[in-house]
């Protein structure tokens, strides 16, 4: 993340990759706008069956965005989904070296974190990185250990950035109706024990496009070190999360407020 020497970074694109042309537009409007990191899941973990994902038949959309210029970041459920996609990309001629995964906020088996974290640093080039996302619940001690698993099954802690996507609204205070309230004291205390850069997603703690400016707003006083935003060139034909991807309107609306 920090390679790109933009701040605050920004992390943008569709929630879960769908079809080339929507990867593939996605990334001509990011590269126009300076945004050089894109986002989009290939395996998306889902509450009640559904669209997951279409896995490695996305992989060649995703060598073709490296071959654009951008860094592009999906996230593993399972450790097989790394090497398969750094294999793949490699494969269809794009560039590994250009990727970037994340532990999600529902995987919270240790086993396969670690797993993840060691494959990354045996299979990946230095310049992969990792992201963890915290868990769905407000516990501190439990997403540090996330991290603490990572870094002890090797992967350097120069190599992990943090994303804060806000915590269950289960049992929480959340007068704003946010899909995920944030706690974002927790958030910048976690940033200065770890010394990792702190990403926000803005996306996953607002549940929605006004409340995505609304969270922005909040954030910001903060000093996040990136802004995780999902966009997509037509949210109404989005299989997930349409209710919360933004558009290109609203894309250079939030560029404009988090560039301030
Ligand atoms: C995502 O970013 O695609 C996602 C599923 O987020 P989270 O794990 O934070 O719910
Ligand atoms: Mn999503």
């Amino acid at each position: 993340m920090p390679e790109i020497m933009q701040s605050p970074v920004m992390i943008v694109g569709p929630c879960a990759v769908e079809s080339r042309e929507q990867v593939i537009s996605a990334t001509i409007s990011l590269l126009e706008r300076n945004v050089f990191i894109e986002r989009g899941g290939l395996y998306k973990p889902r509450t009640s069956p559904g669209f997951d994902g279409l896995g490695l038949q996305a992989a060649p959309w995703v060598a073709e965005a490296t071959r654009m210029g951008i860094t592009f970041g999906t996230e593993v459920m399972l450790p097989e989904h790394v090497d398969g996609l750094l294999e793949a990309v490699n494969q269809n001629g794009g560039d590994p070296s250009k990727l970037f995964f994340w532990l999600g906020s529902r995987n919270q088996n240790h086993m396969i974190q670690s797993e993840v974290g060691r494959r990354i640093n045996q299979e990946a080039k230095p310049s992969v990185r990792l992201m963890i996302k915290n868990q769905p619940w407000g516990d501190e001690a439990h997403w540090l250990g996330i991290v603490d698993h990572v870094v002890d099954a090797g992967l350097s802690s120069e190599r992990i950035d943090l994303c804060h996507r806000g915590f269950s609204p289960y049992g929480r205070n959340n007068p704003d109706g946010f899909r995920n309230p944030p706690d974002f004291e927790m958030a910048m205390r976690i940033k200065e024990k770890t010394r990792m850069p702190m990403i926000v997603d803005l996306s996953h703690i607002a549940g929605s496009v006004d409340g995505v400016f609304e969270v922005a707003r909040r954030a910001i006083p903060y000093g996040f070190d990136g802004y995780m935003v999902e966009f997509h060139p037509n949210p109404s034909d989005a299989q997930t999360d349409k209710r919360q991807q933004l558009d290109l309107n609203q894309l250079d609306k939030l560029i404009s407020i988090v560039s301030i």
